[in-house]
């Protein structure tokens, strides 16, 4: 593929980390990660993806509690390759830690509110596509 501004057969730089734009609204982590190739010559941007992230907490938590809260403490991406065949593949490998405020679930509406406890949990998140479905941007 020649690069439209350098004008030099170029080879993609995979090397940039994924833009995420994630949010939580307490059960889920919501959003979404672009990835980016750039010519390995002058960085120009030639093609990238944005996957739709959608990351399930409820399954994290201990059974019979229930989310209250939650907010996202720590978020990392990396851009992933993958070789098969002719194809190439990139991808998203997304780790995020979320604090958590959970209560046990009232049996009773009328029960007095019961107490919050926190927690922790880190979640894995990854998805890829081949190369030749990505937007061409040059
Ligand atoms: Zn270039």
């Amino acid at each position: 593929m020649r690069c439209p501004e350098c004008n030099k057969f170029m080879s993609f730089d995979d090397s940039a980390e994924p833009e995420l734009d994630l949010d939580t609204d307490g059960g889920e982590v919501n959003g979404s990660a672009r990835i980016v190739l750039t010519c390995a010559e002058c960085g120009t941007e030639m093609k990238d993806a944005t996957f739709a992230v959608d990351i399930d907490l409820a399954g994290s938590i201990p059974e019979g509690y229930e989310i209250e809260d939650s907010e996202i403490t720590t978020q990392s991406a990396e851009m992933t390759t993958r070789q098969q065949g002719r194809n190439v593949f990139y991808g998203c490998a997304i780790e995020v830690t979320i604090a958590l405020k959970v209560k046990l679930e009232a049996e009773d509406p009328n029960e007095a509110p019961a107490e919050l406890t926190s927690l922790t949990i880190s979640k894995s998140w990854s998805d890829e596509i081949p190369a030749s479905e990505m937007d061409e941007l040059a």
